[in-house]
């Protein structure tokens, strides 16, 4: 029995809302909120008959403290699901202090403007001193560690699939199957096709972010950057098949490299096919990317919002991608004093998502997680007063929900290495 506010109504939030829905003996009641009204209206009235979650819906601002607190305090949920943006990431959790509320989320904080002076005096000296350049880390929310330790509060970060299943994935490795791990290979395969020349699976601001920054691994206590998309390798993915994939930076690299702190190397590795880096590689040559507003005719626009508006929505894609994503991690290290090494992943197929939540895969691997912590968190498995990532909990629980409701896991003890 628990009351959850669920803030976002975007592609990920979505799965998770239907998701949650499917478990109503513990999704009692859901209130979903987003800055469009309209589209909560839209999926609580799609849902109404299909499940006994009890479903209302609100508009709130998430960059506004205030107007978050309002409505917290009005429908003072036991948890608050944040799936809106990474920009949201630090009002929400604001207001989940104010309010005495816990907070999960799906990725880590990033600010919205780049260009503010005060935001980039810290960013300039952090990229200084930790040695990656990009535009998120985890230091704006493990700044709130002990304000939430001392309200007897849990904050989960970064529930998603990568992060978050990955860690969990790390977790699992480290009670089960190693005494010591060397090093730790992500490898995010979407081996999909939507028929578009060019779309993001997601966010489309938050994804040509990422993929557009320079790539970076830790080795040996310390990061190594490398320009964007300099370092590929191929790969032979279970059910998929072979696949370019790209070393990147990615934000579970940097909470493993502290919780896990014997490993001596973590990479992250994404597949893209070559239309997507052509497009990517002229939108940001011409400055498309570019989130500095320019003055247009006299409107100032932001050149990747503007982006974002011709893009296919990410919602939309459900029902044109066809084939499966394969999501995993590679260990090499040591059990019983034996060298060994293993592979942890999922395959998802995005017909198959479609079918069962009207999403394709992307969504649907980090929408699932999300519900799945969010049960964790509900049925007071995952609390810790505190903000914790998923490798800091029992992985146990979470991969045994997984498995059940519809990420299933496949392993292998004789995985082939990436060089
Ligand atoms: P979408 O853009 O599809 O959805 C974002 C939602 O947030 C929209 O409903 C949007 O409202 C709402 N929103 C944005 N700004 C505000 C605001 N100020 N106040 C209230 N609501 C707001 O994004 P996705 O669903 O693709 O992604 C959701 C999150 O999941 C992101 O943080 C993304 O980075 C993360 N993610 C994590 C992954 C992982 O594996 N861990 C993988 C993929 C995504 P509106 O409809 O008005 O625009």
């Amino acid at each position: 029995m628990s009351r959850v506010l669920v803030i976002g109504c975007g592609g990920v939030a979505n799965v998770a809302i239907r998701k949650c829905c499917m478990l109503p003996e513990v999704f009692t009641e859901l209130c979903i909120a987003s800055r469009t009204k309209s589209k909560c209206d839209a999926l609580a009235a799609e849902l109404k008959d299909k499940t006994s979650t009890k479903i209302t819906t609100a508009r709130v601002n998430a960059d506004s403290v205030e107007e978050l607190c309002t409505l917290i305090n009005s429908y003072k949920p036991d948890l608050v699901m944040n799936i809106a943006l990474p920009y949201q990431d630090l009002s929400i959790m604001e207001a989940c202090l104010q309010c005495g509320v816990n907070y999960m989320d799906t990725a880590n904080y990033e600010p919205e403007d780049t260009d503010d002076p005060e935001w980039r005096k810290v960013y300039e000296k952090r990229c200084a001193e930790k040695g990656f350049s990009a535009l998120f880390d985890y230091s704006y929310q493990w700044a709130y560690r002990e304000r939430f330790e001392k309200a007897g509060l849990t904050a989960l970060l970064g529930c998603g699939f990568d992060p978050g299943v990955t860690q969990a994935y790390c977790a699992y490795a480290k009670k089960h199957e190693f005494d010591e791990i060397d090093t730790i290979d992500i490898l995010d395969c979407n081996g999909g096709d939507h028929g578009y020349a060019f779309a993001t699976n997601f966010n489309p601001e938050v994804n040509l972010r990422e993929v557009s920054a320079p790539g970076s691994y830790w080795e040996n206590g310390h990061w190594v950057e490398i320009p964007a998309m300099s370092i590929k390798r191929e790969y032979k993915f279970d059910q998929v098949g072979d696949k370019d994939m790209y070393l990147l930076h990615h934000e579970e690299i940097e909470s493993l490299a502290e919780n896990i702190p014997e490993v001596k190397r973590i990479r992250f590795f994404m597949t893209f096919g070559q239309s997507y880096l052509t497009h990517m590689k002229c939108l940001e040559n011409v400055g498309m990317l570019s989130t500095t507003p320019i003055n247009f005719e006299g409107h100032e626009i932001v050149p990747i919002k503007f982006l974002k508006a011709l893009l296919p929505d990410p919602a939309s894609l459900g029902p044109r991608t066809h084939g499966k994503t394969n999501i995993g991690c590679i260990f090499t290290g040591r059990k019983d004093g034996q060298e060994k090494k293993y592979y942890i992943y999922n395959v998802c197929d995005h017909q198959e998502c479609y079918k069962e939540v009207a999403s394709q895969a992307i969504s649907y691997t980090t929408g699932v997680p999300a519900m799945c912590g969010a049960l964790m968190m509900l049925t007071g498995k995952w609390i810790q007063p505190g903000v914790h990532t998923v490798e800091e909990f029992d992985p146990d629980p979470f991969l045994d929900a997984l498995d059940r409701y519809g990420l299933p896991r496949s392993e292998s003890h004789d995985p082939v290495l990436v060089p």
